[in-house]
């Protein structure tokens, strides 16, 4: 495969079929580069009709040789993706931080989460199978797990990477065909991962992928009755529209949605251990995250310290261009600064005391979407800093004084993804754990390292389904019984 000024694919068509076609009226979407506000390119602005040619493409897969792969064969192909993924994680780097703008330390670790996806995934492919059930005499009673059949998957522009490495390769490890509708803010790695899936020898239509606007080409997936499962992670708002699709259909539907996780810092914490977590998981992607953690909740006896210590990382936060690799990168677009400059502007309106704010370097370009992270302490719990889901590298700090009032705080918001909880106490650890409304709790510390392994999700209004782990390959089947009598 070319390079990153030549990396084989075409943005600015459509993957359909395994061919690069353009979208159906030929028109375009302009790409923004977020670390200097210009346009770098142009991507495909995919409608109804592109969608309709991608499902029958995906449903011709499912009738023709994808759909008759055994799957250890499927494996094989999916570990072939994963080498070749690898192989091209400098370009996929690249081609991910300027179109998302994210550093590229952060965004080569999301091309190799890609190929580890693909590695997981491939090692699954023959390992999940039905079972064969006791019942009455003279009956052989078993199950199958087949695929759904076409799986539509929407994807957000914070990780797309990653999330299309949970969501494709869990659908395509379970032998279902899958119609990709990228972010129209970062398609790139997308596309780029089309190339490389056909490259390593993905039958064709197995993988489609049609870039576009939400309410086009997004709504048009949803809505498409040729459509089996879908796969939605991104804003609650958008969720609920995707999940009322589906009901129309009445098709399954993950929905990995928001959050406001907090981590709770009891008085027996490793503050050591704690601190680069609590902070990390705050401003990583420029708090573009939907397990990003916005909310530190510190015992009053630790409260000070951790305020003061993370005021001393937030003063050392450097923020400038993708390419410039520093803590933090620009947000994804003008919009997204809008929406995070209007929460800072509420924490001073509401005299909220901002302890410390990171850097702008000086030779960040004026035209990108620069923000300063900003750490804001002693918020109340209900206030809309510590409720709302902000996206972008803005944190709270919330005191408390016991474990009733931290379960509580942490309970207090719409959302349930992620929390994690410090303490040295191991009974306090399984108290913890219990009590937490969210789809994971870390124990000192903070995502595990993203471990694919790990199954993931929400609950509240984080969402519902599974992916990642095998929990995500039973979510991407459906399982029949079979029951024969042979009296
Ligand atoms: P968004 O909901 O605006 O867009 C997500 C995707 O949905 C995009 O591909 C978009 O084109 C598409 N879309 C928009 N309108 C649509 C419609 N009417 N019908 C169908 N599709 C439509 O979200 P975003 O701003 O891109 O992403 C940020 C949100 O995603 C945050 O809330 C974040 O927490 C969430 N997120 C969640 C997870 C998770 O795993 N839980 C992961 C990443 C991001």
């Amino acid at each position: 495969m070319e390079r990153p000024d030549n990396p084989g694919f075409s943005p600015a068509k459509c993957f359909i079929g395994g061919h690069w076609i353009a979208s159906a009226d030929g028109e375009t979407l302009p790409i923004e580069n977020p670390s200097t506000g210009e346009t770098m390119g142009e991507i495909a602005r995919g409608k109804a009709a592109d969608v309709d040619a991608a499902v029958a493409a995906a449903r011709t897969a499912l009738d023709g040789e994808w759909g008759r792969l055994p799957a250890a064969e499927r494996g094989r192909v999916l570990a072939r993706i994963g080498k070749l993924v690898l192989d091209h994680v400098d370009m996929l780097a690249e081609l991910e931080a300027a179109d998302v703008g994210k550093p590229l330390t952060q965004a080569r670790n999301d091309a190799i989460a890609l190929a580890r996806y693909m590695e997981f995934y491939s090692g699954a492919a023959d390992k999940i199978h039905g079972e064969t059930i006791p019942y009455l005499d003279g009956y052989t009673v078993y199950t199958l797990r087949e695929p759904h059949g076409v799986t539509g998957h929407i994807v957000p522009w914070n990780y797309p990477m990653q999330i299309i490495g949970r969501s494709v390769g869990a659908a395509l490890t379970m032998g279902n065909a899958a119609v990709l509708k990228p972010a129209e803010e970062a398609c790139l790695t997308a596309m780029a991962f089309a190339r490389i899936a056909r490259d390593a020898g993905l039958p064709d239509g197995a993988l489609n992928v049609v870039p576009g606007l939400g309410e086009e080409a997004g709504a048009a997936l949803t809505a498409h009755t040729g459509v089996d499962h879908i796969s939605f992670t991104g804003s609650v708002a958008v969720g609920r529209l995707v999940q009322a699709a589906a009901a129309r259909n009445v098709v399954p539907v993950t929905l990995e949605l928001g959050g406001k996780s907090p981590q709770l810092v009891f008085d027996d914490a490793d503050l050591d251990k704690a601190l680069p977590f609590l902070v990390n998981a705050g401003i990583q992607n420029a708090g573009q995250t939907c397990s990003a953690s916005s909310r530190i909740l510190a015992h009053r006896s630790v409260y000070d310290q951790v305020v003061e210590r993370m005021a001393q990382r937030y003063e050392s936060l450097k923020v400038g261009p993708a390419a410039s690799d520093l803590d933090v990168g620009p947000l994804i677009s003008a919009r997204q600064k809008q929406i995070v400059d209007g929460f800072v502007g509420i924490a001073e309106e509401s005299g909220l005391n901002i302890v410390a704010r990171g850097r702008i370097v000086d030779d960040a370009p004026g035209n990108g979407y620069y923000v300063a992270p900003a750490l804001v302490e002693g918020v109340a719990p209900g206030h809309s800093l510590a409720q709302d889901e902000i996206f972008g590298p803005v944190q709270v700090i919330i005191p408390f004084d016991s474990e009733d009032e931290a379960v509580a705080i942490a309970n207090g918001t719409d959302y349930g993804l992620v929390a994690g909880v410090w303490t040295r106490d191991g009974a306090r650890q399984m108290r913890m754990a219990k009590a937490i409304r969210s789809g994971q709790v870390f124990i000192n510390n903070y995502g595990a390292g993203g471990g694919v392994e790990l199954p993931f999700g929400g609950v509240g209004r984080s969402g519902h389904g599974r992916e990642k782990g095998f929990e995500a390959l039973y979510g991407f089947s459906v399982l029949k019984t079979v029951a024969a009598h042979h009296g």
